[in-house]
Order: structure tokens, then sequence, then C-alpha cells
């Protein structure tokens, strides 16, 4: 512990790291099961970076339930169908979202920027007395320590130590916290990185017919187009030896989009551009004591399918949960179940999944045009990729149900 810190001390509350959207929802979950919550965020403000944008089922029942779903529905660009094509022989398959009416409220994908969910939570979060956010406030240690958890925190007025019965972890993946608890984040590096362009165009006159979603294919190139509520994003992979100053230049990029989109003449006009690579890792354990990790904290994983982001609101639903549960009836099952089953999701389920579509382009596509021709398959696929199966279920407040395990 640092000396000459303050100290402050509210024993029944839960402290939250990290206001992205993992540590957000946690928060206002909690707070709306009546368990006080103090969030501490390092930075100034939310960021505003373009990350994760894609909302499956599963998670707009989680978002509905955290109370933001008509303004994130109001404002967010609904996906009913999934296309599949290649440049030589056009549209191969679609799969249609809407077979997936009798297994959730929200058959359907919604695309908006994370950035844009994050202040309606902070806003719901606002709604409580008991809830408390401090900006500027970067969490550096947890000790597990008296029957609860304390927190040193930095901020520019210096170092304090604040104290909870628990802490969350959803700072991100390059958690100090879970460092600093020698939990190991084992994993490795994917061999491309991802060119994202993003443009105004209607990319309807390259492609009329074109769908929300749609993965384009010719030979063993690939691009997806992500149809955005202000614009499309075209998702370009490439091997991490090109250098992010050379995959930036127009005439390489067109060049990687002609490979693809022979029709493309010249870039489309482009509002936004960047670079990113990824890894795929899993925390050791979730769980230190009192201190429980969620998000990016434990698991990272490529971006296709987009399924990382909304397993991390998950876990966060799951938690809260599970919190409130052992805070207001002392029932300590759902949150020793926490740390083992959503372990077990990361490993068995979101890893695998958002590995499965990557390798051979042939044989992925047969599996696609195969798929199409059977709805019973379509509609398990899409249950899959909605994430149906491995959401903490039923979704009713209060509850954390381990249905999905079983
Ligand atoms: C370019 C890009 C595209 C992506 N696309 C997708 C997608 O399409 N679909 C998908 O599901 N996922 C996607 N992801 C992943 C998704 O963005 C993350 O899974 C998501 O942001 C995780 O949320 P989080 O709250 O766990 O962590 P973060 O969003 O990283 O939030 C962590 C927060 O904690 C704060 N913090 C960090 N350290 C501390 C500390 N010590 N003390 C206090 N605060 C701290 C940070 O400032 C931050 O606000 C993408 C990511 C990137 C980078």
């Amino acid at each position: 512990m640092h000396s000459g810190t303050r100290q402050t001390d509210m024993a029944n509350r839960v402290i939250v790291a990290g206001a992205g959207p993992v540590g957000l929802a946690a928060a206002v979950a909690l707070a709306d099961r009546g368990v006080p919550v103090l969030v501490l965020e390092k930075r100034g403000r939310l960021t505003a970076a373009s990350k994760a944008s894609t909302f499956h089922p599963s998670t707009l029942e989680i978002l509905d339930a955290l109370g933001v779903i008509a303004p994130v529905l109001a404002a967010g660009q609904r996906i009913d169908r999934i296309q599949y094509r290649t440049d030589a022989a056009g549209i191969i398959a679609e799969y249609d979202l809407g077979l997936l009416a009798n297994e959730t409220r929200y058959p359907f994908r919604l695309h908006l920027e994370q950035s844009r969910v994050t202040p309606l939570l902070l806003d719901r979060l606002a709604e409580h007395d008991h809830a408390e956010i401090r900006f500027g406030a970067e969490v550096v240690d947890a000790v597990n320590e008296d029957g609860g958890v304390t927190a040193v925190v930095a901020g520019p007025a210096g170092s304090e130590t604040v104290r909870g019965l628990y802490l969350i972890a959803a700072d991100g993946a390059r958690s100090a916290i879970r460092d600093r608890l020698g939990i190991a984040f084992d994993g490795s590096a994917y061999s491309t990185k991802v060119l994202r362009l993003m443009t105004d165009m209607d990319l309807e006159a390259w492609l009329p017919g074109l769908a929300p979603v749609t993965y384009v294919f010719n030979g063993e190139k690939s691009i997806s187009l992500l149809r955005m509520p202000d614009c499309w994003r075209i998702i370009i992979r490439l091997p991490v030896s090109v250098p992010d100053e050379e995959a930036l230049k127009p005439e390489w990029m067109l060049a990687r989009l002609r490979e693809v989109l022979p029709m493309a003449e010249r870039l489309p006009p482009l509002i936004n551009t960047d670079i990113y690579s990824a890894s795929k890792r899993v925390a050791a354990r979730y769980r230190d004591g009192g201190v429980f990790l969620a998000g990016d904290s434990v698991h990272v994983t490529n971006t296709r399918g987009g399924m990382n982001m909304n397993c991390g609101l998950h876990d966060a639903w799951y938690l809260a949960g599970a919190m409130a549960e052992a805070i207001q009836t002392g029932d300590l099952n759902a949150l020793d179940a926490y740390a083992e089953e959503r372990h077990r999701i990361a490993t068995d389920f979101l890893i695998p999944r958002t590995d499965r579509s990557v390798g051979d382009a042939t044989t992925w596509l047969e599996t696609v045009r195969m798929r199409a021709a059977d709805p019973e398959a379509t509609r398990a696929f899409l249950v899959e990729g909605a994430m149906l199966d491995i959401a903490p279920r039923p979704f009713g407040a209060g509850a954390t149900s381990r249905e999905a395990m079983q």
C-alpha cells in the first residue's frame, strides 16, 4: 500500500475499474439491483474511439434489461440478412436472421459504434444516488484483505485507497489489475491484421442487392462489408508483415479492393481508415478472492463475427446478477460459478467460434452453400452467431442462470 494515501471506506459497495462497455454495463446492472457502486476510470472521459460495432440479439436482450434499448435501436442500423458472394458466381447464400424469431425478441443484429452506447449506460448510472463515477482515477493495485478489497487509485490529486466488498476489473486487454494479481493472459497473435476503410458511398452501386453484412470472396481473398448507420465499413485482412504505412497508401488499398471487387475502378470516398492487429488470449483465472475480472481483461480474440465485446457484456450481466445475489442473500453459488462458467465459455465457445471462418476459403464457402439449403442448419448456425446458446439466461431482472450450460 502507498504511504501517505487518503482512505475512503464504504464496505458494502462494489468497485468497478474501467468505464468501457463492460464496466458500465456491470455498474448499471448492480445499481439497478440496489447495490452501491463506484466506477473508477483512468481517462478524463469516455473513449470515443471506433471499435466494436456489432450488437448480437443476445446482447440486445441485455441492453433491454439495462434500460437503454430504445435509444440503441433508434440510433443503430438493423441487420436482418447476412450474404455471401463470390466474384465469379455473385450471391451464393443469404441467411435471414428472421429465422431467430422463436429464440429472441430481437431477431436481428444491430450495428452501432460502441462509443454511442457507453454514454447511454453512463446516463442510466447517473439515475442512481448510490452510484458514483470518477474520471481520471486509475486503479494501480487491488488487494484482498479483511473480507473486502482495497483498491489503490492514482489521480491528479495524488493517490488514495478505496474499499469495497468486491472489485470488478473491467480495465481492458492491458488490465493492470490482472497483472498485479499475477494472472496469466496467455495466447498468441494472429498472423493477419485488419485494415478498415469507412466510406459514405452507397456500395450497392458496385454490388446491387447487397445485404447489410456481406462477405465477398475471390479464391482465397475475401472482404467483409458492414453497413453502419452513416457509412459502410470495408474490412480487408492483410499479413502482419505489411507495414501500416504501405497498407494505408491509396494505390495499395485500391489494389487489394480490386482483387475481390474488380468493378472498383477507384477508391470510394473515405471518411476514415485504420489498421489494427489482434490476438487470442484467455486469462488463466477470472477471479482472485473478491476481485472478479470481466470483458477484455479476461478474453480477447479476432473481430470475425463481432463476438468479443458481446461476450464481455454477457460477463458483465452474469457477474452483476451473481454479485447482487451474494450481497443481498448471502448465497455465493452464482458468484462461485461465474469464474468457472465464463472461463469455459471463452475457451470452449468464444475462441473456436471466432476462429472457425479463419482458414481455407473454399471449404468454408462449400459449408456456407450447403447450410443455406438446410433451414434447420441455418437456424442453428445463426443461433450460435447470435451467441444465444452461450448467453446468460433468462434475461429478466436479477436473473443469472446456468440454463445455457446445461
Ligand atoms: C478496432 C477494434 C474493432 C473491434 N470490433 C469489434 C466488433 O466488431 N465486435 C466485438 O464484439 N468486439 C470488437 N472489438 C473488441 C471490443 O472493442 C472490446 O471487446 C470491448 O471494448 C471490451 O470492452 P471492455 O469494457 O472490456 O474494455 P475497454 O473497452 O478496453 O474498456 C476498458 C476501460 O478501462 C479503462 N482503464 C484501463 N485501465 C484502467 C485502470 N487501471 N483503472 C481504471 N480504468 C482503466 C480504459 O480507459 C477503458 O475506458 C474491437 C476492438 C477494436 C480495437
